[in-house]
């Protein structure tokens, strides 16, 4: 996947689909960014807004990165598209930032214990899960909250994570997200 640091420059390829955001790591402009962001969210072949979200080892502060974090989810839920979270050792934060979803608002990556699963889900996030999970986090995960990804292993294709997966579930939808 590419990352762009100037959403401007973006030149999506005639029948792929992406998703944009501003990455809690990120180093440059984020006011400038976010207003391109915005710019940029009603492009037919971006479905989706992030990866956005909190992490413990950015440099930029929490306070900013929970700011954008809610600018974001409002953003997506007003053009209607799925949001994809990045959240790295901030997971009260994440609760705490509460924003009312009428899309998916999707914690990708989810590593995490049932207890936790079990907090994001009634507070109406979906969890993404990859390759690496706990397998009691997505056997409490309602087919309607669960999706699935390659990002922590791009070697690996979405069908070989849906085999891996299939032990646990019953119902699966790709995100396809890397
Ligand atoms: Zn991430």
């Amino acid at each position: 996947m590419d990352v762009l640091e100037d959403p401007m420059s973006f030149r999506p390829v005639a029948g792929r689909q992406y998703s944009a955001g501003i990455f809690p790591l990120f180093a440059g402009d984020w006011d400038k960014v976010y207003r391109q962001l915005e710019t940029l969210s009603s492009h037919s072949q971006l479905k989706a807004i992030g990866e956005c979200g909190l992490d413990r080892r950015s440099e930029i502060s929490l306070a900013q990165q929970t700011e954008y974090y809610k600018k974001q989810a409002e953003l997506a839920v007003s053009i209607n598209k799925p949001l994809i979270i990045h959240c790295v050792g901030c997971w009260s934060e994440l609760m705490a930032a509460y924003v009312p979803s009428s899309v998916p608002f999707i914690v990708h990556g989810f590593r995490g214990k049932p207890q936790l699963a079990e907090q994001l889900l009634k507070k109406g996030f979906s969890l993404s899960f990859g390759p690496l999970f706990n397998p009691q986090s997505l056997m409490i995960c309602p087919p309607e909250r669960y999706y699935m990804e390659t990002d922590a292993n791009q070697n690996m294709t979405i069908n070989q994570v849906a085999q891996i997966h299939s032990q646990y579930v019953t119902g699966q939808k790709k995100c396809n997200y890397r």
